[in-house]
């Protein structure tokens, strides 16, 4: 253990804590002991005092109390750099400094006594919504862990290939702190690097005490997904051993590390997380709280991550494909923007498809890729190109009705190459290539290669063979068309003629189950995953796929109830995969025995009593709604893996189907929607009114336009007429 670390991890906390008294005594002296302090969107106060003490901090003398116990854990400052024999006071000096800067950050929110924490690319503090959606990637081990990065590289080209190395292996970066005045956010910025969630670059702030984020993100993961419920600083243990063990996080420190960034990485220590530094900082070596090493430095940066990622021992794969740009999720997120384009294809400026059909064996080359016409590299700047995109596959076990489903995941292979911004789908897709990535060396040619090898990675089991032909002469692509459009039109015929009384299997999905274990989501024709990401067809595929997966054909079995979707089969199966702790299910109804929730729906379901009738909202909408709670706090009481009558978590195009919760009379209990869903679902939800025999009704539901308060509401409802008025009574 060394000593100089421990002297200027102590001296480091002083400094903060000080900083922490001086700013709250200030906020308080001006507006008083009893004004509100607060992050924005979250129900976990200040998270990581909250998680650590249990303390529930809403107003500025609440901050006085973390204060007091930051203090009482600072360890006297040593008056030389004395030896320490364990880590406690350096950890205990950590812990100090993490209370004492969410302290001084929260106070940025309430007061503004500092700089604006979401000045220009800075984000700040994550909302309860962004965590749920990107927290769980980090729990579940779609992203293998989080980098915070302290400080900055000595030069901008260093700072894009250490982030470009964490992209490529889906870490996702926090940044804060600055080195010589700058973070390497800025570096990013200057280097017009695209910054936020999207690209899983996110900079926090360029104060030390942004670091915190970072660690109040973690604490909230351990809270939320973890259900860790914070008692006190006795139980605090059970946090953070959660980060240890499922939060794979580590600290790179870039440049001059001071007393206050050494009182940082001691509290990053706390969690389990290790710091590997550029600069000739003491190392800490023996094992303990962390999995391997606590700080190791001096590293070279262009070994930094691998030595990141091998002292906190994570599994990554990394997707290697014979492609000039850079490929993994962070990159499916990032636009390409008009200026800096090389070439538009379809939207509106040319005429292009996307179509996956199947062949014979004997029909397909397996890897064969061919381009007819002229490549990407004889396009004028800026300019448009015709494009068809053919791609023909062969598998023993593949079927028409995976079709649409591999032909759908083109825009997740083609978007996670850097400077390939791929949207839409069929006749309606439009992508644009960046000029850096033209520059770089992309073709054609390689969106073939990144279809075909992906096909074949995700699909082992149903695609033996892939070849993919693109077309980019207009007179090819015109005659090429129709073939297309024909199957694209047969394909929606047989979907929408396909109910839930027309099969005998449903599927399961399971993917949830590894935070909320007793959660199943049941997977009909006429009702989608909650998440909204897996129909009917997806759960087919992937259990032919892989059998042994998160989703298994459920045999529907005797039908006991046909209003309410209930069946033999399916009740037999959700008890067992819940754990034994679900005993029935209703497929259609919010009231009695509704589906489970886990979290990550994409909208919410709740009934307002005072109306007779239900509401609606969408992850994302952060307003009020008229059962009285925003998403964020209706998504903390609705998840879990419980049923919670009155609650349900769905799929937004559930709300369309002619299943919508029927038991209780379907889509006319809906009363109150937001604008958002309101107006992308306007073309389905009419057509729906018309079919139900209710035309008008899709005018009848109120938005946050008209009002969010219950009562205001009801008297709305009266106004117009609206049907749930005269239902009867939901409970
Ligand atoms: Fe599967 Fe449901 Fe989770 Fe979506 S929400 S991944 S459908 S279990
Ligand atoms: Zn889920």
């Amino acid at each position: 253990m060394s000593k100089i670390i421990a002297t200027k991890a102590i001296r480091g906390a002083h400094k903060i804590v000080a900083r922490a008294k001086e700013d709250l005594t200030k906020a308080i002296d001006e507006s008083g002991i009893d004004s509100p302090v607060a992050f924005p969107d979250t129900n976990y106060y200040l998270p990581f005092a909250y998680a650590m003490l249990g303390i529930k901090a809403q107003k500025a003398k609440d901050l006085l109390e973390i204060l007091k116990y930051a203090e009482s854990l600072l360890p006297p400052i040593p008056t030389e750099n004395i030896w320490l024999p364990y880590l406690g006071p350096t950890l205990d000096a950590g812990m100090a400094t993490l209370f004492a800067e969410e302290i001084i950050e929260v106070l940025k929110y309430s007061f503004g006594n500092a700089v604006t924490p979401t000045h220009d690319y800075w984000v700040g503090f994550t909302t309860d919504a962004i965590l749920r959606e990107q927290g769980i990637k980090l729990v579940d081990g779609r992203m293998p862990g989080f980098a915070a990065i302290v400080g900055a590289a000595p030069t901008n080209a260093e700072a894009v290939r250490m982030v470009r190395e964490l992209q490529e292996r889906h870490i996702l970066v926090f940044m804060s702190a600055a080195s010589d005045g700058k973070c390497i956010a800025q570096q990013l910025n200057e280097e017009g690097v695209q910054m936020g969630w999207e690209t899983f670059l996110v900079p926090h702030g360029n104060d030390i005490a942004s670091t915190v984020y970072a660690l109040n993100f973690a604490a909230r993961a351990a809270m939320t997904f973890g259900g860790i419920t914070p008692k006190g600083i006795k139980e605090a243990r059970e946090i953070l051993l959660y980060n240890k063990n499922r939060v794979h996080a580590f600290v790179l420190a870039l440049g001059d590390v001071d007393d206050e960034k050494h009182a940082t990485a001691a509290g990053a220590i706390s969690f389990g997380f290790p710091v590997v530094a550029d600069t000739d900082i003491d190392q800490i070596l023996p094992t303990g709280v962390c999995r391997y090493e606590h700080v190791v430095s001096p590293v070279a940066r262009e070994k930094m991550v691998d030595k990141a990622i091998e002292i906190r021992g994570l599994k990554l794969s990394i997707d290697k494909l014979d492609i000039p740009v850079p490929y993994g999720p962070a990159f499916e997120g990032e636009r390409v923007r008009r200026p800096q384009t090389a070439c538009e294809i379809g939207g509106k400026f040319s005429k292009a498809f996307e179509f996956l059909r199947i062949k014979k064996a004997g029909d397909v080359e397996n890897g064969k890729i061919q381009v007819i016409g002229p490549e990407l590299d004889t396009v004028p700047e800026g300019g448009a190109t015709p494009y068809a995109m053919i791609v023909d596959v062969a598998g023993r076990k593949m079927q028409p009705d995976f079709e649409s489903v591999l032909e759908r995941r083109f825009h997740n292979f083609l978007s996670e190459a850097m400077g390939i911004m791929h949207t839409g789908q069929r006749d309606m897709v439009w992508i644009r290539v960046s000029k850096e990535a033209r520059k770089a060396g992309l073709l054609f040619k390689h969106f073939g290669v990144i279809v075909h090898a992906k096909l074949l990675k995700e699909f082992p089991s149903i695609v033996d063979k892939a070849q993919v032909t693109i077309y980019t002469k207009l007179e090819d692509v015109a005659m090429l068309v129709p073939e297309a459009q024909a199957a694209y039109q047969e394909r929606d015929e047989r979907l929408a003629g396909m109910t839930d009384e027309s099969v005998d299997v449903f599927y399961s999905c399971k993917l949830c189950q590894s935070y909320a274990p007793t959660h199943v989501c049941v997977i009909s024709p006429e009702k989608l995953g909650l998440c909204g990401a897996y129909n009917w067809l997806d759960g087919k595929a992937a259990s032919e796929i892989n059998p042994l997966g998160g989703n298994e054909p459920i045999l529907k079995g005797q039908c006991l109830d046909p209003v309410k979707g209930e069946w033999q089969g399916v009740t037999e199966y959700i008890y067992q995969k819940s754990n034994k702790t679900i005993s029935k299910v209703s497929m259609y109804s919010i009231m009695d025995s509704p589906s489970t929730s886990c979290g990550c729906f994409e909208c919410i379901l709740a009934v307002i009593p005072e109306t007779n009738g239900l509401m609606i909202v969408n992850r994302g909408y952060s307003g009020m709604t008229p059962c009285g709670m925003k998403f964020a706090v209706l998504a903390g009481s609705v998840g879990g893996g419980n049923q919670t009558p009155g609650f349900m978590g769905v799929g937004r195009l559930y709300l369309t189907s002619k299943k919508f919760v029927s038991a209780e009379d379907g889509l006319k209990r809906l009363v109150w929607m937001t604008k958002e869903l309101k107006e992308a679902l306007s073309d389905k939800l009419n057509k729906r009114c018309i079919e139900i025999g209710a035309p008008d009704l899709f005018d009848k539901i109120a938005d946050e336009t008209i009002t969010t308060d219950a009562q205001e509401l009801a008297a709305y409802l009266k106004k117009v007429k609206h049907p749930a008025l005269d239902m009867p009574p939901l409970m």
